[in-house]
């Protein structure tokens, strides 16, 4: 009896054995519906074999296969398998959770068949010059139809009212929908005659035979997205499929409109976790039939079927939410640059600001180093950057002299300003004067932010909320000061000091219903805000051409951090703040008020030299025995009892010794936060100056680990974990 072997959605690292009936057929990577324990499940065949370790008694039948979808790529299965024996994780979980909600559901899948038009024997027949003069759309639609079938992307660009005149003439039945024809040819609207550094960094991707990584290192505003059109534009003629990953946060309509504008006849879909599961789906489907050609889509999209994929591009590929914090904690950019190496394509990463890891790659010769070094944009320079001692100037509210000057002249000439400040709420701790009471949360090991919009005290770790108390719980004194500023405050001085300007704050507060956002871009774009008061929402990827000053607020503490990366986020943050500034005509100026002006960060800030500052890192991470030049893994432990979680620790810990294996194995000690939500939290760091060291110890401790009494306490692997 033929046997599968099953991916089910539970926390073993086995697959599960069943048996098919006669004359069932099973492909493996389709879907299976199974019986586990008194449940029927969800699973995916992962292998077909003659025997099972498991007596013939014991193994249940295939309840039911399902063909509503064709089966997942044999190339999926793999990469599915790598990220599972790589990370460490169950391959059931791994292989579940890469799925769209709806192809883990029971209910089969209708599969959208999109259609093209054409004109129906009528509209052959019609003589288009006795249509009314009035409609003319209707009339453009007709024409073009004459000459070929026409996908409903290619009929929306013929005008922007194409789809009522279709519906009109649909209704008049002179055209009719037909099935697709596959098009060899695309429109691209090619807008600029690329730089020779574009050209340059054009043609080493494209004349790459088989796999190759290279590092697209271009200032802001280099022109990074037009090399990705063009790349694009390239494949598309190969006839291939690209994939475009992007950070979380730059998955706008705009981003998406962007290529669209460029391939107007080209399906591209995006895959995020912001759409609804029956759309997710349908664009999941659509790339899997080669009919999607370019994939937009966020860290999770890696995962997506491409049976004609030739590129990979990874926008921002230093950016953090590449790296999945909860489940598989994946890195999106490893994940897609073993698929180029799997697939044997070209997988380019662009940044302004590479992370340490790539750059070291791109240093030894493992990845290709392509160079922007100019602004496409001829008259667009790099703005000034320019350090305000704080420990020589005074502060009024947290703010000096010289910025506020600067943001008086922008008003006077109608220009816009940013204040970039990552701290949210008013102030980030209340006090008391008197006996020195510090608002705490009483859940974590942190400070209770003071919100004085809804006079609310707020955690932000745990989201625990009071309301701001009348009088010093400590002591009775009604004095109570907030210390230190947040978004708020800033917002409040700043308004004080010039009434007459339009302040819009911009951070997770203010932005939490949906559409904000959109809507106060658009105001921003509109010129309808004077000043702009952001987090690092403001940061990324956004042009605003009047854009002239960026002001920094308080960026010290991450210059002498417990995280190690923390200077290496900053140095990223503030080139993609300051890239904000005068990316148009328009001259940028962006001041920055620190304690240290002298330190490396900001020399190499001033100099807009990344290269210095990546070597400086990479001097100082090689002296500490840091990553790059270590690979490491974490094991997390939190429990309701502080001593739970240590005790954990320490089994895994002996059992890590045990092993005898060549990789360092820290001490137990608490996390950086080391109290969430009443749960402690502990952590074991493990690390080798060999990947392959590391991989084959955590492959023999992973099993100990599994075996030891954890209790209620939870416990999570994290391999090259990039927080702490
Ligand atoms: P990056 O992605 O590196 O920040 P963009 O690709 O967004 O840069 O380009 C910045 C600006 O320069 C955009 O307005 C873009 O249209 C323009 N641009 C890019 N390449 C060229 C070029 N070769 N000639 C003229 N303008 C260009
Ligand atoms: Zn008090
Ligand atoms: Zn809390």
């Amino acid at each position: 009896m033929p046997i599968i072997r099953v991916a089910l959605d539970v926390p073993l690292s086995t697959l599960f054995d069943y048996v098919v009936e006669k004359n069932t057929e099973v492909i493996p990577g389709q879907r299976v519906l199974v019986p586990f324990g008194r449940k029927q499940v969800l699973g995916v065949a992962m292998e077909c074999v003659e025997q099972s370790e498991l007596s013939a008694a014991r193994i249940k039948p295939v309840t039911i296969v399902l063909d509503d979808v064709p089966p997942l790529p044999q190339e999926l299965l793999a990469l599915l398998r790598f990220c599972s024996d790589y990370y460490h994780h169950p391959l059931g979980i791994t292989v579940l959770s890469a799925l769209p909600t709806r192809l883990r559901a029971v209910e089969p899948v209708t599969v959208k068949q999109s259609l093209d038009y054409t004109l129906s024997p009528a509209g052959k027949a019609l003589d288009i010059a006795t249509l009314p003069k009035r409609r003319v759309v209707q009339q453009r639609i007709l024409q073009a139809l004459r000459e070929a079938p026409l996908s409903g992307a290619q009929l929306r660009n013929l005008s922007p009212s194409a789809p009522a005149a279709l519906k009109a003439l649909l209704e008049a039945g002179w055209v009719e929908t037909c099935a697709p024809e596959l098009r060899a040819t695309h429109t691209f609207n090619n807008a600029h005659a690329l730089t020779s550094e574009q050209q340059q960094a054009v043609d080493a991707v494209t004349q790459q035979t088989g796999y190759g990584c290279f590092l697209l290192h271009g200032i802001t505003g280099s022109g990074k997205t037009e090399i990705y059109v063009h790349l694009m534009h390239e494949m598309l003629q190969r006839g291939g499929q690209v994939l475009l990953l992007v950070p979380e946060i730059n998955l706008t309509p705009q981003l998406e409109n962007y290529f669209r504008s460029r391939f107007p006849d080209v399906d591209l879909v995006s895959l995020h976790s912001g759409l609804a599961d029956g759309e997710r789906a349908q664009n999941w489907l659509k790339a899997q039939s080669g009919e999607a050609r370019i994939v937009l889509g966020t860290r999770l999209s890696v995962f997506t079927p491409l049976p004609k994929l030739s590129l990979i591009l990874v926008d921002e590929e230093h950016d953090s939410s590449f790296k999945q914090q909860d489940g598989l904690r994946y890195s999106a950019r490893d994940v897609a640059i073993f698929r180029a190496n799997q697939r044997g394509v070209p997988i380019v990463l662009g940044s302004a600001t590479p992370s340490l890891e790539s750059w070291f790659n791109a240093q030894s010769g493992r990845y290709k180093l392509l160079k922007l070094t100019q602004r496409a944009v001829q008259p667009a320079t790099l703005p000034v950057v320019r350090c305000m001692d704080i420990t020589k100037l005074p502060l009024h509210e947290g703010l000096s002299e010289p910025l506020l000057t600067a943001i008086e002249t922008r008003l006077q000439r109608k220009e816009q300003s940013l204040i970039f400040i990552n701290r949210r709420g008013y102030a980030p701790v209340l006090m008391c004067t008197s006996c020195g009471w510090l608002s705490e949360c009483k859940h974590c090991a942190g400070k209770l932010v003071l919100h004085q919009k809804d006079r609310s005290l707020r955690c932000h770790h745990c989201g625990a909320q009071q309301r701001v108390p009348h009088a010093c719980p400590g002591c009775g004194d009604a004095d109570l000061k907030p210390v230190g500023i947040g978004t708020q405050r800033l917002e409040e001085t700043l308004q004080t000091r010039f009434p007459e300007a339009r302040i819009l704050r911009v951070d997770r507060d203010s932005t939490r219903n949906k559409g904000a956002w959109s809507a106060m871009r658009k105001q921003i774009h509109d010129g309808e805000a004077d000043i702009l008061i952001g987090t690092q929402m403001l940061a990324k990827g956004h042009d605003f051409p009047n854009l002239t000053l960026v002001g920094v607020i308080s960026p010290d503490g991450a210059l002498y951090s417990a995280d190690f990366r923390a200077s290496e986020k900053l140095f990223a943050q503030l080139t993609q703040v300051g890239g904000r500034a005068g990316r148009a005509d328009k001259a940028g100026e962006v001041i920055v008020q620190t304690a240290f002006p002298n330190h490396p960060l900001f020399q190499a800030l001033r100099a807009h030299d990344y290269e210095i500052w990546a070597q400086t890192l990479l001097a100082e991470r090689q002296m500490a025995g840091f990553p790059p030049f270590v690979y490491q893994a974490m094991l997390s432990a939190e429990g309701k009892q502080e001593s739970d979680a240590y005790i954990f620790l320490k089994q895994a810990r002996t059992a890590a010794m045990e092993l005898k294996m060549p990789v360092e194995v820290y001490g137990v000690v608490p996390a950086p936060m080391p109290k969430r939500a009443n749960h402690y939290r502990a952590q074991l760091l493990v690390q080798s100056d060999k990947r392959k060291a590391l991989g084959e110890f955590l492959r023999a401790w992973k099993p100990v680990l599994d075996a030891l009494p954890a209790g209620k306490l939870r416990w999570v692997l994290d391999v090259d974990p990039m927080e702490f």
